[in-house]
């Protein structure tokens, strides 16, 4: 069996042409959803991530704003800008890029966060919220997932699902969801006792530990729908040809770049799973996506509440 691929961008070109039709609704009320991005330091791989969320913003006419304090900047100077953020009523989302210098206090600057613009879905209220079932921001990786499963046709009522990994950013967001839209959820971390039996009686496995091609083939139940969040890049000549040895393409790629990005799952579950996010190119793409649509729903609950949907009054299990 060859897993069906969930496509992520494409999911993402479906979304982006909704949120598109919302802008423009909203803009007929005069407003015009914005983020503001807080980009601390030079740290490479936080400028690409804001740069590429910038960009999105500005690809569905959304305002945006960077503020780039230095790598030297205090607790006290973050929680200022953060205010300053929260009274700003064009200000709809607010995004802290992490990490935050080892200075800086990282949990009193997102808890400073007003939760009503908190578009990363980090602050305890949101996640209260997501824990009692309540309507709100949600963090965007696991709602991005769940996007995936609804737009894919997954069955999550009933279902048996496995999340690897409890951060709090992930697998603890993920599994809640996960709940919430019916499914009956394991939680495994570190610690637990023969992960293979775990997984194996899994419908759904979500995959999010942080570590390259760790699930093996033989854990996933014939036909269970596997998405993917771990992006690992992996430059190991060595370990890149056990992972990718079915894959010519992909490792010759390899040879000419020097590193390749993998998944926490091994690459040849693609013969066993049902369905299967690639990694690149499955939940990657929904990260930033799922943003945009945070920041579009602050705005709508925030400056328009009148005209939200009945569906996201009442559901944390989608996002729209
Ligand atoms: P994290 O904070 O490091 O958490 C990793 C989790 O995996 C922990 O709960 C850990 O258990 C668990 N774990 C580690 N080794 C394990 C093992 N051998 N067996 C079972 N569980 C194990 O990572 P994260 O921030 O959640 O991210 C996870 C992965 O997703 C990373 O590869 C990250 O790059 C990726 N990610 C991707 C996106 C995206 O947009 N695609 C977004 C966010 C994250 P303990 O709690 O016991 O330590």
């Amino acid at each position: 069996m060859t897993a069906r691929v969930l496509d992520g961008i494409k999911i993402r070109d479906q979304i982006f042409s909704e949120l598109k039709a919302e802008i423009a609704r909203l803009a007929g009320d005069g407003i015009r959803p914005g983020l503001a991005a807080v980009l601390v330091g030079e740290n490479p791989a936080s400028q690409l991530y804001v740069k590429s969320k910038i960009a999105a913003c500005e690809q569905l006419g959304l305002a945006s704003w960077m503020h780039t304090p230095p790598a030297s900047v205090t607790t006290d100077q973050l929680l200022g800008l953060v205010r300053e953020l929260n009274r700003d009523n064009s200000v709809d989302g607010i995004l802290i890029q992490l990490p935050l210098p080892a200075q800086v206090d990282t949990k009193r600057v997102l808890e400073a966060v007003d939760p009503a613009k908190d578009v990363d879905g980090f602050h305890p209220v949101s996640l209260g919220r997501l824990v009692s079932g309540r309507p709100g921001l949600v963090a965007c990786t696991p709602a991005g997932c769940m996007e995936i499963l609804r737009r894919n046709n997954i069955q999550t009522e009933g279902a048996n699902a496995v999340v690897l990994g409890r951060s709090d950013i992930v697998g603890k967001p993920m599994a809640l969801l996960l709940m919430h839209a019916n499914a009956t959820v394991t939680i495994c971390h570190s610690k637990t006792r023969d992960l293979p039996n775990v997984v194996r009686r899994a419908d759904i496995v979500v995959a999010a530990m942080g570590k390259a091609g760790y699930v093996q083939p033989d854990w996933i139940r014939p036909g269970a729908a596997v998405i993917d969040v771990g992006t690992n890049k992996v430059t190991d000549a060595k370990e890149v040809d056990s992972l990718l040895r079915n894959f010519p393409a992909r490792l010759q790629k390899f040879r000419e770049k020097g590193s390749v990005l993998i998944g926490d799952v091994h690459p040849d579950a693609v013969n066993t799973a049902g369905a299967l996010t690639p990694v690149p190119g499955g939940v990657g793409p929904m990260t930033i996506t799922m943003l945009m649509s945070n920041t579009v729903k602050a705005a709508r609950l925030r400056r328009a509440p009148s005209s939200v949907p009945a569906e996201s009054a009442q559901s944390t299990a989608g996002t729209r």
